[in-house]
């Protein structure tokens, strides 16, 4: 190898959200932090389960708990309009 164009290749430890953690080879500087390793990946584990990273899913159910509210709430003045028509 030429010297002074390499960068330093050194050993890490790579730590998992779920708590593995496995050392390898990098050129990243210090150990890394991932949110999902092949030990909790739903492809390697053959489980559904929900990958939530940025909060999608939470947002999502927000936004469709308050767009069922909303229809709830038309189906209802429907409801006393056809009520009054009727008297
Ligand atoms: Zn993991």
């Amino acid at each position: 190898m030429k010297a002074g164009i390499h960068p330093a290749y050194e050993e890490i430890t790579v730590t998992c959200a779920c708590g593995f953690s496995f050392k390898t080879r990098s050129t990243h500087k210090g150990d890394m932090r991932v949110e999902i390793c092949s030990h909790c990946h739903p492809f390697f584990t053959g489980k559904q389960k929900l990958v939530d990273t940025e909060g999608r899913v939470d947002r999502f159910q927000r936004k469709y708990a308050r767009s069922k509210q909303l229809a709830a709430e038309h189906e209802e003045r429907q409801r006393r309009k056809r009520e009054r028509s009727r008297r």
